[in-house]
Parts: C-alpha cells; structure tokens; sequence
C-alpha cells in the first residue's frame, strides 16, 4: 500500500457529517441578506498581490507575513485572498458599479492567511462578507450591524457581544497617534519590544497588545473616542443611537483598533466566552478611503466578515447545528423483483414529494440490515417492498420514530400516504 497523502496543515475538510451546519449558516446569511437588499458578488479567490498590499496596507501582520503569495507561470506575482473586501472594491471600480451608484453586496468562500494554526484560526478558513458601497451612514452602519445581530437571532444564538467604536478620520487618527506616542514614550521602560517596533511604524497597534505586563499601562492611555473630529464624533452618535432604537447592546471599548490599515470611523466586533481566545466571530468596519486608494472615484464605504469556522464552531456549542438526519424516508427492498423497481418507486415519490428526502437502499442486504440503516439515516418511515408484497401491488409503511405499528399501503397511494404523514412535520 502506498503512504496516505496528508491535508495541509491549517487546511481543514469539512465532512458529510458536518456540512448540515455550514449549509444552515450559509442559508440563514443568504436569506437575510436578500430581505435586506442586497446581493451576491462572485470574485476570484486570486488576485495580483499589488491589490492586497495597496488596500490591506505593507505594514499588517497579513501583508507582511501571512500571504500566499507566488509567481505565476507568466512571472507575474499573485495571491490567494487573505480577506475579501479589497476584491470587492476592486470588482466595483473595475466594473463601473460605483459610477453614478451605490451598491449593497454580499459574498462567501474560503480565504487564506499563513497564521500559526490552532483552534479557530486556520491558513484557509472561510468568510461571509457583506458590503456597502457608496453610503456615507451611519444609517448604512446601523443596517449592517443589525442584519448581522438578525443572522445570530435566526441561528439561535446567545451571548454575542458587540464592541463598538470610531477610529476617527485618518487626519484626526493622526493628532490622537501623536498624543498616543507621547504618552507611550513617557512610559518607554515598561513597554515590551513589539510595542517598542510598533511606536515607531503603527502605535495604535499597541492598543491591541495581548501581553498582560502591558495591560496597565494600556488602560491609562488617552482614549481615541476623546479625540475625534466633530463629523466623527457626530457619525459615532449617530450610529449608537440608531442601535439603542433597534435594542442592540453594544460596549463601546475605545482599544478596539482591528488589524487592517483602511479603517476609519466606525469598526465593531462580535465576541463570545464560548469559543476561547479566538473570541471573534464577526468584524467589521467602515473604509471611506479605501475606494480612492485602489484608483476609483472617492467613495464612502462599509462591511463585516464573519468566519464560519467558528460561527460553526459555536452553532454546535449551542446545540443549533441544524438537522442530522440524511433522509424522511428510507425504502427497504427485499428481494431481486423488490431491487428491480425500488429505483422507480423512488423516483416516483420523488416527483410526487419534492423537497422530500427518499433514499433507496443501494447494495442488497438482508431485510434486519436494510431495516439497521434506515434507522441511521434518521428518517421517519421505512417504506418495505418485499416479493410476495409486490405480487399484490402493496408495501409496507413502517414507522422509525415512533411506537406504532407497521401498516399496509397500496404502492399507488404511497405518495398520497407519506404525503399526509410527512409534510407538515417539522423538518428542522
Ligand atoms: P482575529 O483577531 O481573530 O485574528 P481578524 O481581525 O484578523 O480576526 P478579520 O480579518 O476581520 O479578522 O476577519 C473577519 C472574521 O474572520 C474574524 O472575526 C474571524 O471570525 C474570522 N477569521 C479571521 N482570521 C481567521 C483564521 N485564520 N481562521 C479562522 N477564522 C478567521
Ligand atoms: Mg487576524
């Protein structure tokens, strides 16, 4: 036997038994973004690496060092996309969607950043992203927020928390970063060496610092929601007082500073207890420069990400991960004549019950085998064809989930029959 070829690492599968739950994350986000107007984008997952150094910025953790970056075939240097929204403005500019419009749009897959992989954080791992182009907000901002707050209320989730706050303009981030680096240097002894390198380049940064001998120094630092410019300041108010009407809890926490270099204004973060230190399940923020830079006409805009991983991760903490069960029905065919037409009798309860799961038993077996499996595959009914049943144009209809007893039906009238016990139940 030849040696197995491994995955790679950071690089997960996601199994048949799994993708009940990405299918319901995916469902849920998909209907949602439609009740709210927006549509579905569909990008390249590779890009030339021009535009993730241009957007995403040269000095981040991404673009310096979590890449996949190569040359291709013809020399020219590409990338497996890190993150979606640089794709996204790209499209826009690229396709005139920005000329004279705005656009809402929504996309979905996997993304790729060479992290060190642990639980939650992976080298492809995937997003759902959501995208307003061309509203200044913060109406827009709101909207956002709270068609990800629906998302976790269809899911049924629970104890998502919403941090909250406004980066400024890039002018008005720069006099704060200058009373920031002020105050760092007056405190230059205690600071750890990262944060001694981040001084210099992206001070900010500090602020995100996980080091516990920072976390001091840290909380007396000036505040950046003290140091915003009236438009931002009027923006924020805007946007949390838009939350208050809609009932959404929120934490304004003034560290919150997100690791992409495009921010401006408003940034926010859904955070859980429940997944361990990679507590982030939704981020978000809105980029007014970011259009401009990549060389369209100066327009505002806004989004979030959500990681599936560990949105998934938590549906099954919380017991929401959707519905296990692979068929309603399951047909048990006994028998070379029963073999002969199950596929047909499938078929035709198939185009009789769209929608319903009928499965026919594939391989033979004996009829305590077939009987075994119906069960595994959850389904409410096993529909028995055996010789002597046929011979007299009959099945059996064998209830799996409950206490009752096996009854005789007509193979005619099986679709009218599983029709009436079947629909109307709840499916999950
Ligand atoms: P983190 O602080 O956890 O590194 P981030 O700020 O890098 O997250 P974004 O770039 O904003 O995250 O991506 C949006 C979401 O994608 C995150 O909130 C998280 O749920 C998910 N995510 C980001 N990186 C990874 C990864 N390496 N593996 C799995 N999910 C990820
Ligand atoms: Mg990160």
């Amino acid at each position: 036997m030849s040696e197995t070829i491994q995955a790679i690492r950071g690089m997960n599968d996601v199994l048949p038994a799994d993708s009940a739950a990405w299918q319901l994350l995916e469902r849920v986000a998909r209907e949602t973004f439609a009740e709210y107007g927006y549509r579905e984008i569909r990008l390249p997952i590779l890009e030339r690496t021009e535009l993730f150094k241009r957007s995403i910025g040269e000095m981040t953790d991404i673009v310096e060092k979590e890449m996949y970056t190569f040359d291709d075939r013809g020399g020219e240097s590409v990338t497996l996309r890190p993150e979606a929204t640089a794709g996204i403005v790209r499209a826009a500019i690229s396709n005139g969607l920005l000329h004279k419009q705005r656009q809402k749009v929504w996309c979905s897959g996997p993304m790729f950043r060479y992290e060190r992989p642990q639980k939650g954080r992976y080298r492809q791992f995937h997003q759902i992203d959501v995208e307003a182009l061309g509203f200044p907000g913060p109406d827009v901002d709101a909207e956002l927020v709270m068609m990800s707050a629906r998302i976790w209320r269809r899911l049924g989730l629970t104890g998502l928390r919403l941090n909250l706050n406004s980066l400024g303009t890039p002018e008005s981030r720069q006099g704060y970063r200058e009373i920031l680096v002020a105050y760092f240097r007056g405190h230059e002894a205690t600071l750890d060496d990262d944060s001694r390198r981040r001084l210099g380049g992206n001070p900010l940064r500090i602020l995100d610092s996980k080091n516990p001998a920072m976390r001091e120094l840290i909380a007396g630092a000036p505040l950046i929601t003290d140091h915003l410019d009236p438009d931002s300041a009027a923006h924020f108010s805007g946007l949390r007082a838009r939350l208050d009407a809609a009932g959404i809890e929120y934490v304004v926490n003034p560290r919150l500073v997100r690791g992409l270099d495009y921010y401006s204004r408003t940034v926010f973060e859904w955070v859980t207890a429940d997944l361990g230190s990679q507590d982030a399940v939704c981020s978000g923020g809105r980029y007014d420069g970011l259009v401009a830079q990549l060389g369209g006409e100066a327009a505002p805009a806004i989004g979030w990400a959500l990681g599936e991983e560990r949105v998934v991760e938590l549906m099954r903490l919380q017991g929401r991960a959707g519905d296990e069960t692979v068929a309603d029905v399951y047909l048990v065919l006994g028998g070379a004549a029963a073999e002969a037409t199950g596929l047909q009798v499938a078929e035709r309860l198939r185009d009789a019950l769209p929608g319903v799961r009928v499965e026919t038993n594939c391989g033979g077996g004996s009829f305590k085998s077939q009987l075994k499996r119906a069960d595994r595959s959850g389904a409410h009914y096993a529909v028995i064809l055996g010789e002597e049943e046929l011979q007299r144009g009959v099945a059996g209809l064998k209830p799996l989930l409950e206490e009752a007893g096996q009854a005789e039906v007509a193979v005619a009238e099986l679709a009218t029959e599983l029709a009436r016990r079947v629909v109307g139940r709840d499916r999950g």
